[in-house]
């Protein structure tokens, strides 16, 4: 099994996740995989699928598990031959972290981290604002709307920082500075997350190892009798 880099970037709406996904794809030439995006994909399209998100979206709520699950499964199968994946905005609840984590394991991978990109509620307001008015999207034009993403980010999102951390793969990282300042920061943190998966995957081989040359040892007992 080839060694895959799996990302979970982490943090609420207006943190910086779209940006700096952008330049870790570059830079790692991960596939990046943003439910919001695939969302805006469906509802441009004007798929079934796309008009029952839009309303939910549009008052700042989630859409349901299954629906983005499943999404990201199809997403997952698309793409086999990936070096690894960047998740944007995915997962937002613990259901969808278990069943991401489900689905990553059948197909002999994992999460490599999760890397967590911290703002505070009244700056990510003002930057959603700002946002809003560039790229016309409807949920980043209403601060009610705004604060309702927060909110959900905040009671059905955050509790997944323990998830990760139980597993030891919670990464805190600054998100308020430039946006190479903070790029500075998470490629500091995957060339740690990169000797992380080195380590345990050298530690398989000595496994490994140790067992072959207890192989050979049994084996030489044996091969006197034999001659
Ligand atoms: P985003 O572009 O990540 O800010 O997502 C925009 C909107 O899409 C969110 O406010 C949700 O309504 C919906 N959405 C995106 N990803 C998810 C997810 N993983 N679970 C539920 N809803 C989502």
């Amino acid at each position: 099994m080839e060694k895959m880099l799996n990302i979970v970037l982490f943090g609420p709406p207006g943190a910086g996740k779209g940006t700096q996904s952008e330049n870790l794809i570059n830079k790692y030439g991960l596939v990046h995989l943003s439910t919001g995006d695939i969302l805006r994909t469906e509802i441009a399209r004007g798929t079934d699928l796309g008009r029952k998100a839009k309303e939910i979206m549009e008052r700042g709520e989630l859409v349901g598990d299954d629906i983005v699950i499943g999404m990201i499964e199809s997403k997952l199968d698309e793409n086999t031959g990936a070096k690894g994946f960047i998740f944007d905005g995915f997962p937002r609840t613990a259901a969808q972290a278990v069943a991401l984590d489900d689905l990553l394991q059948k197909k002999g991978t994992g999460i490599s981290g999760m890397l967590a990109l911290e703002v505070d509620d009244e700056e990510l307001v003002k930057r959603l604002l700002i946002r809003g008015e560039a790229s016309g999207r409807p949920d980043d034009r209403n601060e009610g709307i705004i604060r309702r993403r927060i909110e959900e980010y905040n009671n059905k999102t955050l509790p997944l920082k323990n998830y990760y951390s139980e597993q030891g793969k919670f990464h805190s990282i600054n998100g308020i500075g430039s946006i190479d300042e903070i790029f500075r920061l998470l490629v500091d943190r995957i060339i740690f997350l990169n000797a992380e998966m080195d380590l345990t995957a050298l530690e398989t081989d000595l496994e490994h190892l140790d067992l072959t040359i207890q192989d050979f040892d049994v084996a030489d007992e044996i091969a006197p009798e034999l001659l």
